[in-house]
């Protein structure tokens, strides 16, 4: 017997196909259903109130629907909010919203650990448990807005970064899935302008998603400026130096007043210096693009520092002078290890979590 589809993880046309084909229903019921499960984020068929209990009972037996289920929020002092969340075989990923005056940008997760190994990052810690199926990774955003509506119910997620555990372009077809999903004017309906799929290098992949259309902004973590030191710090370089990393994202199709992100994590000693800010600019001649300078956060065990405010300031005045425009990413949420690079999916101590107006709910979406 073939198990059941996953209905979080069907297009709307896959929806129809299967609604039509296997349970001979209606095609109006595909759209039903589907913006029920990405539109409301309803995590049962249950709450599928326009569809008759046997109707509900003839989906229950047919196909999947599995909501993650969120175990912990944890809110910073700066209002970010940091989920765990568990999968339905009980892996945690982590997932982070992330307030800036009216916007609100949520950073979602893209695999269970990841396989990348950077030695800055603690997500490389856990190394790679599997890939998020296009359900896990859009089930993210629908129950943050759920939480939000619960606790900041004037907010809104504007804006979503790939940039949680996981590298994005090493699950390409899920993660391509995922933004037909959250894109569709029937479900979230955010808009392609507004998502951001970062990535360590995967050149291969870049020029596969330089041909999809439409398409997110891309964002590179690039972290160094010479490959002796990449090599050390992010082993992907081994495979795609930086010469090829660059000459693929000189090709990236780039539509009007579009610009490439590239992430700059600061590490003292490793990669802060005058010199590393000119080669910098030299590097990215010719690219449209902008850098966001990250101070490394620090997370047990990892052997680095984050430089000096001056140091850092030294280095941004430095690209900046050579006509590049560089910005200083303040760290969000770095309180309960939600900023960059510490998400590690670990379980926090119960009083250190504040949960929101319903405490210890752990299916907030219901
Ligand atoms: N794998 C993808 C998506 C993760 S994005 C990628 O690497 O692009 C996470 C970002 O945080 C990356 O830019 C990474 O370089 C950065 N980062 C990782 N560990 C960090 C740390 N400890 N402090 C600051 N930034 C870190």
């Amino acid at each position: 017997m073939s198990e059941k589809p996953d209905l979080r993880s069907l297009s709307l046309e896959e929806t129809s196909a299967f609604v039509t084909g296997q349970l001979g229903l209606p095609k109006y019921r595909a759209e039903q259903l589907w913006r029920w499960v990405h539109d409301k984020g309803v995590s049962t068929f249950d709450d599928m109130t326009n569809l008759s209990k046997p109707l509900r009972e003839q989906l229950a037996d047919n196909v999947r629907l599995e909501t993650l289920r969120v175990d912990q929020v944890q809110t910073s002092k700066d209002g970010t909010r940091k989920l765990r969340l568990l999968t339905h075989d009980d892996r945690a990923i982590e997932s982070v919203l992330i307030p800036d005056g009216d916007k609100t940008t949520q950073c979602i997760s893209s695999q269970v650990g990841c396989a990348l190994d950077c030695k800055f990052c603690a997500t490389a810690k856990l190394g790679l448990g599997r890939h998020l199926s296009p359900g896990e990774i859009v089930d993210q955003v629908y129950r943050a807005k759920a939480l939000l509506a619960d606790v900041a119910p004037d907010r809104r997620i504007t804006n979503i970064v790939y940039m949680g555990m996981g590298e994005p372009l090493h699950n390409y077809d899920n993660v391509l899935a995922s933004l037909r999903l959250l894109t569709h004017e029937l479900g979230a309906n955010l808009s392609y302008r507004r998502i951001t799929v970062s990535t360590v290098g995967l050149v291969p992949k870049i020029a596969k998603l330089g041909e999809e259309s439409p398409r997110p902004n891309l964002a590179i973590s690039l972290n160094a400026t010479t490959d002796e030191v990449r090599d050390q710090i992010m082993p992907i370089n081994r495979k795609f130096n930086l010469a090829k990393l660059l000459d693929t994202l000189r090709e990236f199709p780039l539509e009007k007043r579009r610009r490439i992100t590239f992430e700059y994590v600061m590490l003292a000693g490793v990669n802060d210096s005058a010199a590393d800010a000119k080669r910098l600019t030299r590097l990215l001649e010719g690219i449209p693009c902008k850098v966001n300078l990250i101070p490394w956060n620090p997370h047990e065990g990892a052997p680095y520092e984050r430089p000096s405010p001056e140091a850092i300031e030294a280095f941004q005045n430095e690209v900046k002078r050579h006509g590049l425009p560089a910005y200083l990413r303040t760290p969000r949420g770095d309180d309960i290890d939600a900023a960059c690079g510490q998400l590690a999916a670990r379980p926090q101590a119960s009083e250190h979590i504040q949960l929101g107006k319903k405490p210890r709910d752990r299916s907030v979406g219901a």
